[in-house]
């Protein structure tokens, strides 16, 4: 039997050209015009055919490629968020779509891939579209260059479409220079590591496991730092529950500042 060494590389390195290949499909489905926008559980939470088809792309081509991954499944958990940030893809912010594949290992975040399939698309026609962000715990994170937001800023990355006052609340607690909103989880954690925000906070039940799972590894292989918003670990064992439902604090430097600033009335109200 391969090493377990062995299988995450491999792992990654088709998670790598699955996501890209995802990318493709996110692309083709915009451009063709009917996004076949399907409610969940209610207006904010949609699904789209794009998040149907790349669901299939991703499970077919890791089942084909790797038919014992139930077996090792114990385990190894790979997270799949087929089309992170669904609302903005339906409203045309497209460059706040990502897709996510995040790969744990007994409950522990470990590697991640990162397609964002519009990356570059206001850069005009003769750029490339999409880029392909990697990362493993202790090897590094690759596919960006790694930028901090200039000292002593205090810039804030959170929601767009799922907005509460608990959210408000948090973030006018933190005394930020500035609150970007944004969609996507990928998305805020990418603002994180190239120097557009300093944290992600988001004071709220909403955000799943697919949703943290690869970003987390990518800011962690950089040194920074994805808790929910109480300071603990998150797990992703294949038991657990899926929703994070004491919220999301994240950031790539100085994540004390804002931990010590979750007011106490927030972390009543968001039980783990
Ligand atoms: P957002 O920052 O609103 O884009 O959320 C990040 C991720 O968490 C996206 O995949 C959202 O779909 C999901 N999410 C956050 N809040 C909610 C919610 N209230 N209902 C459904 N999904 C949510
Ligand atoms: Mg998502
Ligand atoms: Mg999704």
């Amino acid at each position: 039997m391969a090493s377990s060494h062995t299988v995450l590389m491999r792992l990654v390195a088709s998670a790598y050209s699955i996501a890209q290949k995802a990318g493709t499909i996110v692309r083709r489905v915009i451009a063709e015009g009917d996004l076949g926008i399907v409610e969940k559980t209610c207006a904010t939470d949609l699904q789209t055919k794009a998040d149907r088809l790349v669901q299939m792309s991703i499970c077919s081509s890791l089942a084909r490629k790797f038919p014992k991954l139930t077996i090792i499944g114990e385990e190894l958990v790979v997270w799949v968020d087929p089309l992170d940030g669904t609302k903005e893809y339906t409203e045309g912010l497209l460059d706040n779509v990502t897709v996510l594949i995040g790969i744990a290992y007994e409950g522990k975040a470990i590697a991640g891939v990162i397609n964002q399939p519009y990356y570059n698309y206001q850069a005009g026609p003769d750029a490339v579209l999409g880029r392909t962000i990697w990362g493993v715990l202790g090897l590094g994170a690759f596919g960006f260059q790694l930028k901090e937001v200039p000292a002593g800023k205090h810039i804030i990355t959170t929601t767009r479409s799922h907005n509460s006052q608990l959210v408000t609340d948090c973030i006018a607690a933190m005394n930020p220079d500035d609150v970007l909103r944004v969609g996507g989880a990928g998305n805020k954690i990418i603002q994180l590591i190239e120097g557009k925000a300093s944290a992600y906070v988001f004071a709220s039940p909403g955000c799943k496991k697919w949703d943290t799972c690869a970003p987390e590894v990518i800011l962690h292989a950089v040194g920074g730092k994805l808790t929910d918003i109480h300071g603990n670990a998150l797990q992703y064992n294949k038991e657990v529950k899926h929703m994070n439902s004491a919220g999301v604090l994240a950031t790539l430097r100085n994540y004390d500042y804002y931990a010590s600033r979750v007011p106490e009335s927030v972390k009543n109200v968001l039980v783990p």
